[in-house]
């Protein structure tokens, strides 16, 4: 039997053993179920014919499910799959209409907490491989997983168990653990993420709330919080701190035309949160760049003095703010941290205090690299059509992986844009599933021609 014949009369399979996984609850913020559902992932893995083993670091530390099969028609190239096992808590559960761990099938949805984030995806990869297994008798490429059990909190350490297990994990190309698909079935083959720095800005001024007819001599932070983030950010979102973009580089020409071909229907957008313009002005092709490339600077909460209903004359003691910078490639998240640092003291805001929460660098594959076009051949050939993505806006570890083991990463999958991931209702679609495990094969077919 051909190999995407075998995933159509394999689904059944395909969608019980997806159902096992929902039902095993793995939320890695509560630490419930970590433990038993790594097992059971590698029990899977075994079963569908690829030999595994869990992997740990140190005590505390969520196992890393690790799994390989070496080609035997070719075993010079290594593709590696690098998924996740653990899942964002259920939480509200009164909002779900079945449990959120019952795995229940209504029609072409199957309903979950993991159901496609990342238990979905997870299992795309696995039967594809097992349907190479059982109609060729083996794989066209070498095989690796890494899965994860951290993800959901922010990929703790990934890093470490990159550099530990660094020859172990050695590869010629990464198959990201997601990929979006779009409202009209186009699955986009994303090439990179952002990177992220997270910090705490804070001024202290009096040890108590005061009157505010005292705000004759008593020095309000939050009027100096805000005069220092004035000078972070021009009003069209340009960062103003010294050396912000020294390292960045233009969109190569191959880049360019990725981003114009990209769809992005401006008026949908704008209608779907109720804007009427883009920060800047921002349009066409700018507003496009702006998102798969652009730096940005944003205030994720600012907390000072009295909100509530009605007055309250009151002076605040302090004031704090977070936020959030995005990272493009070559943003070294250390060094930014250091020119946050100077262009505060510069500026005259020594006084403002600053907390780290979290640096993570961005990381993109060059848009010529060979792999991409095997990934977007296989895509164009099980979807129809698919869509070219320079990067993602959001953030994900794809950094140490290009990093440590100077592999290309390239997310593709089955997450339809509106399957609720993180949200009450998840849910996975089977055609999605199907497609996408067929596109796997095809990848991994392409991968070991060359
Ligand atoms: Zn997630």
């Amino acid at each position: 039997m051909n190999t995407l014949k075998h995933v159509d009369t394999n689904m059944a399979n395909l969608i019980s053993d997806l159902q096992t996984m929902i039902r095993q609850p793995s939320v890695s913020a509560k630490n419930e179920g970590i433990e038993e559902c790594a097992t059971l992932v590698s029990k899977i893995l075994k079963k569908s014919g690829i030999p595994s083993e869990i992997l740990r670091l140190k005590k505390g530390v969520a196992p890393l499910v690790y799994g390989e099969i070496k080609s035997k028609q070719n075993s010079s190239k290594t593709l590696m799959f690098y998924n996740h096992y653990d899942v964002q808590p259920a939480e509200p559960f009164d909002l779900w209409d079945d449990p959120p761990f019952s795995g229940k099938r209504k029609g072409n949805k199957i309903f979950g907490r993991g159901a496609t984030d990342d238990k979905g995806e997870l299992i795309t990869r696995i039967k594809a491989v097992e349907a190479c297994l059982k109609t060729t008798g083996d794989v066209p490429c070498n095989i690796k997983f890494v899965i994860e059990g951290e993800e959901e909190t922010g990929s703790a350490h990934i890093e470490e168990y990159l550099k530990k297990y660094k020859k172990k994990f050695s590869c010629d190309g990464v198959i990201w653990e997601f990929g979006y698909v779009d409202s009209e079935n186009r699955p986009i083959i994303g090439l990179g993420m952002k990177g992220l720095l997270f910090v705490e800005l804070s001024v202290t001024e009096s040890n108590i709330d005061a009157h505010s007819s005292l705000a004759a001599l008593i020095k309000n932070p939050a009027w100096r919080l805000i005069e220092a983030l004035k000078t972070l950010r021009d009003s069209d979102g340009k960062i103003l701190i010294k050396d912000w973009y020294k390292e960045v580089t233009a969109f190569s020409k191959k880049d360019l035309e990725i981003i114009r071909n990209e769809p992005f229907d401006e008026t949908v957008f704008k209608n779907e949160f109720g804007i009427k313009s883009f920060l800047g002005n921002k349009s066409g092709i700018n507003a496009k760049k702006a998102l798969v490339g652009g730096a940005t600077c944003n205030i994720a909460g600012f907390v000072s003095g009295y909100t509530g209903d009605g007055a309250k004359t009151v002076l605040p003691g302090n004031a704090l703010v977070k936020i959030d910078f995005r990272l493009v490639p070559k943003m070294d998240p250390k060094k930014q941290i250091m020119r946050l640092k100077n262009h505060l003291k510069s500026k005259g805001f020594s006084d403002v205090k600053m907390k780290i929460y979290h640096g993570e660098a961005a990381a993109r594959t060059d848009s010529s690299d060979p792999f991409v076009s095997q990934v977007k051949d296989a895509a164009d050939k099980v979807f129809g059509k698919s869509i070219l993505n320079v990067s993602n806006a959001g953030t994900g570890p794809m950094f140490p992986f290009v990093d440590i083991l100077k592999a290309p990463c390239i997310s593709i999958g089955s997450t339809y844009m509106f399957s609720k991931i993180h949200s009450p209702n998840e849910f996975a679609r089977v055609d999605l599933l199907k497609k996408t495990t067929k596109c796997i094969c095809l990848i991994m077919q392409n991968f070991g021609k060359t």
